[in-house]
């Protein structure tokens, strides 16, 4: 939002600032890196990056959040000027310079992801000429189904961003800035290159105080422990529970680390409260269209190697006899259990923000609702707002419809 300038102050784009957590009780250093813990003797080695001097502190319990590090594709040019990647503060900072400088006329972003598509939009909407590569076939493509996807690549080539999918990024060419993208299927113009291929944990430092997956996770149980005693960790740096597929991967969202964090106080002193998982619900607004999505989609499917069956809904919102200019399109789908009829996952597009449904769905999922359930909840019906039977009931309908059928 502070790259298309609806948010004008970078610094007013916090949860909260030193001072209000100290009025809280946290005692907040920042501009202090840990270096190294030492679980063995409750110690963190602590390095002041203002004095440049270390010391050693000690704890009682330590609870690990350190995130995770834009990936950098390793091909040659890659440290070249004007390539910049976008996470936290300074990464805005630079990119809104960027967004406002005339000399920067084609901007490439390299991932087809969340980030990299609201990077494009913003430099679209600046008046650049974007071009997104990614190596997979859709944009947002591990978040969406080909039949949200399509819409969205209309909409955003409609908006002048052009997509190289299905191409490999093979080097940077420029005479210290970024002049060209290669890819293994062609040539780009790049005055600025946005690197949003995806992140990587941030955890090589801490390889001997806790163990980590080969990936560089740090591995910990439903408690939020790590193998270290009275240590604990928390977010993008691991693996989550993952209801839907009934296994832990790991998901890159606010919402999981802050509650995962809350899991791991209450579990500090006595390991008495098991995560209750996540379903990765997640929203994005492109151009127009406000999407959400939670669960299980094909591609997830795909990589937990679980069957399952769904609807697709793609009708107006409102009913027939309401003026056009007050209904949009919406598509709908629902994902579930072909056995034993648990819904699985949803998604829901359209200009109208209808992106609420799938908290509904997160929370279905995650009591193990079925098709028969959903067909007939209590869901409210008002002209102005819905159908008479609401979008969920009759995805569950159709649902039912089809097993029926089957
Ligand atoms: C552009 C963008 C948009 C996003 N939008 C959303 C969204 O709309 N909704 C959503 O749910 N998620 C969103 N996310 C994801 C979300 O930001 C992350 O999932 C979340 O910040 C993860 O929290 P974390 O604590 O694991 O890591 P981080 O937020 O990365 O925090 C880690 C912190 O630890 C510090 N640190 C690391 N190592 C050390 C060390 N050795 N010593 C001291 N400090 C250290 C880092 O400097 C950093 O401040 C977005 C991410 C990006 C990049």
């Amino acid at each position: 939002m502070y790259l298309e300038g609806v948010v004008k102050d970078v610094d007013s784009i916090r949860y909260m600032t030193p001072e209000e957590m100290e009025q809280r009780g946290v005692r907040v250093f920042t501009n202090t890196e840990i270096t190294k813990v030492v679980p063995d003797k409750h110690e963190v080695e602590v390095l002041d990056h203002l004095t440049g001097k270390t010391r050693t502190e000690s704890y009682d319990k330590l609870i690990l959040s350190p995130g995770a590090n834009p990936f950098i594709l390793p091909v040659p040019g890659k440290e070249l000027a004007n390539i910049e990647t976008m996470r936290g503060r300074q990464d805005t900072i630079d990119l809104k310079k960027h967004s406002v400088d005339p000399e920067i006329k084609n901007v490439v972003v390299v991932g087809g992801g969340y980030i990299g598509i609201e990077a494009a939009e913003a430099f679209a909407v600046a008046g650049k000429k974007v071009t997104v590569v990614d190596v997979i076939t859709r944009p947002l493509g591990v978040y969406l189904d080909q039949a949200f996807t399509d819409i969205l690549e209309k909409e955003m080539t409609d908006h002048g961003i052009q997509l190289a999918m299905e191409e490999r990024v093979e080097k940077f060419i420029g005479e210290g800035k970024v002049e060209k993208v290669v890819t293994d299927k062609g040539e780009y113009a790049a005055d600025l290159v946005v690197m949003s291929a995806g992140v990587r944990p941030n955890t090589a430092w801490l390889k001997d105080a806790v163990e980590l997956y080969p990936n560089g996770l740090i591995k910990t149980d439903k408690f939020m422990r790590t193998s270290a005693e009275d240590v604990f960790a928390v977010g993008d740096a691991t693996q989550i529970q993952y209801n839907p597929g009934n296994t832990e991967v790991n998901i890159s969202l606010a919402t999981n680390a802050r509650r995962q964090g809350r899991y791991a106080v209450k579990n500090l002193e006595e390991a008495k409260a098991p995560f209750p998982g996540v379903q990765g619900s997640s929203a994005l607004r492109v151009f127009d269209y406000k999407f959400a999505s939670t669960g299980l989609n094909d591609q997830m499917a795909d990589r937990l190697k679980i069957k399952t069956k769904s609807v697709l809904l793609d009708q107006a919102t409102l009913m027939d006899f309401i003026p056009e200019n007050m209904k949009e399109r919406m598509l709908f789908k629902l994902v579930y259990d072909p056995e034993s009829h648990v819904i699985l996952g949803a998604q829901v597009m359209s200009k109208k923000d209808l992106t609420a449904n799938i908290n509904a769905i997160s929370i279905a999922i995650q009591t193990k609702f079925t098709i028969e359930q959903l067909a007939y909840a209590d869901f409210f019906f008002q002209p102005e707002f819905d159908t008479p039977w609401n979008l969920l009931n009759m995805a569950g309908l159709k649902a039912l419809q089809q097993e029926n059928e089957a």
